[in-house]
């Protein structure tokens, strides 16, 4: 499978190499030049296989030749393989139409283990084969950065660089991060905020001085491989209530639209879909976009559901490039045209197409509580924010009662206790596999949000350039 950018003037790639690189040269997202498509027939024999054999078939048509099928398989059995729950993505019903699909049984309890784990693998495998050594290099408000972490301490022949801001997270998402003592793990607090992190971030990437030395690499949700790997669990969940034969519709809590864009490529690979429901909370640049064309971009508000606080969905590229009919001039235009407004409009015929498809939803703080009351009165599950936002866009969706509509529970209850206990009355406790989070030793550097004294640390800790 060649991979081609969004923008249209980046060296098409293979999977092996679209995975290392990330982001595509000409700043565009690097997406398969073709949607593979599966037969009724195909589906229909993935019914009853275990989740790593899911992934496999249906990651094979977009891995290629990188890895051969076995190397595949061993990499998802070694990935779930970590997983609390043996299912890996366990479905809970919560009355006649409404199900959950739990996906946060992996070591850090939000869905960002479920891709990540994979990738901190094949980051690995390819690295074996070349004289590369990889310096991964990420700021994070919370979840993304112990995912990442977890995934790569250990993993040889990279280092990870993980910032946040010093005293601005929870204990557990410190603890999360700074409990991992890898050699080739180093995280640094920052004396500012996220956006300090994040800038400095990002200057790394563009300052030739410091990436130059440095083979960097990055592990937001524009990488590709991340993408895929959620692919997988639409088949799975889909397979479980009736595919091929029966539709489902799933409600998606989005931020970057990385998820959500998961489920239409599953849909494009010929899952039968009736829905996605992009369920966004009061930062609802996605919900304007997708029902009335209105992408413009404004401040972001704080939320309990802080996943999902995002004004600018890097992931929505890819939706506009197959809106564009494909068309990486086009797609081009209209980015820069963003980049320098804050805003663009999608035009009748491209919301035409997004509709057939695509439905949306803001929810407010308010509904928010009262989804996850609903669905402790109901079944006595304790649900967290971001996952509440979804099962309130779900409920409110007006989807026939005879068609299943899956929320795609994103976060463990107990990342968020306060807003659970506050909605319930209950305290969900934290499971047992990360029970002693707050007995362990943590390791961490303190610097100023100074651009010259973060890079002078990294440079003296990663490993070079060669090869
Ligand atoms: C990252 C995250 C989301 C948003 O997912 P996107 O792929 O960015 O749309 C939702 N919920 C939780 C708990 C997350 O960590």
């Amino acid at each position: 499978m060649e991979y081609i950018s969004t923008r249209g003037h980046a060296e098409p790639l293979d999977f092996e190499n679209v995975t290392l690189a990330g982001l595509a040269s000409d700043g565009g997202l690097f997406v398969p030049r073709s949607w593979p498509k599966f037969s009724a027939a195909e589906i229909a024999d993935m019914a009853g296989l275990s989740y790593a054999e899911v992934a496999v078939r249906v990651m094979t048509p977009f891995v290629g030749d990188s890895l051969t099928e076995t190397e595949l398989r061993e990499l998802c059995r070694q990935a779930y393989g970590r997983f609390a729950h043996a299912a890996v993505t366990p479905l809970k019903q919560l009355d006649h139409q409404h199900w959950l699909m739990e996906l946060f049984h992996g070591p850090t309890l939000a869905f960002k283990d479920i891709a990540l784990q994979l990738l901190g693998l094949m980051f690995e495998k390819f690295l074996s084969r070349r004289e590369t050594h990889l310096t991964v290099v990420g700021a994070t408000s919370g979840d993304t950065g112990s995912a990442a972490i977890d995934a790569l301490a250990g993993r040889a022949k990279v280092d990870i660089f993980m910032l946040h801001p010093d005293g601005r997270i929870s204990d557990v998402q410190r603890r999360q991060m700074t409990t991992v003592l890898s050699p080739n793990v180093h995280n640094i607090a920052i004396d500012g905020s996220f956006d300090d992190a994040q800038a400095m971030v990002k200057r790394m990437f563009s300052d030739p001085d410091f990436s130059g030395k440095f083979n960097v690499s990055a592990v937001n949700s524009i990488n590709w491989a991340r993408l895929m790997a959620q692919i997988v669990y639409y088949f799975v969940t889909a397979l479980q209530l009736g595919a091929p034969k029966r539709k489902t519709a799933f409600s998606v809590p989005t931020g970057n639209f990385g998820d959500v864009f998961a489920g239409y490529v599953a849909a494009q690979m010929g899952l039968p879909i009736e829905k996605l429901i992009v369920a966004t909370n009061v930062n609802d640049i996605l919900h304007r976009a997708l029902s009335a064309g209105d992408y413009s971009a404004s401040n972001v508000t704080a939320t309990p559901a802080p996943s999902m606080d995002i004004q600018v969905s890097s992931n929505f590229e890819r939706l506009l490039f197959d809106l564009e009919g494909r068309d990486g001039a086009k797609t081009r235009a209209r980015m820069q045209r963003f980049e320098s407004d804050r805003a663009m409009a999608l035009d009748g015929d491209m919301l035409a197409q997004v509709h057939g498809l695509f439905t949306s939803a803001r929810v407010n703080n308010d509904d928010m509580r009262d989804a996850m009351r609903w669905a402790h009165e109901e079944s006595g599950e304790i649900i967290d924010p971001h996952t509440a936002i979804g099962l309130q866009a779900a409920r409110m969706s007006g989807i026939d009662a005879t068609t299943p509509i899956v929320t795609l529970a994103t976060a463990h209850p107990a990342k968020f206790p306060d807003a659970a206990e506050r909605a319930t009355g209950n305290r969900p406790p934290l499971p047992k596999r990360v029970g002693d989070l707050f007995e362990r030793k943590e390791d961490y550097a303190r610097l100023p949000s100074d651009y010259d004294a973060v890079t002078a640390y990294i440079s003296e800790r990663a490993a070079p350039r060669y090869g």
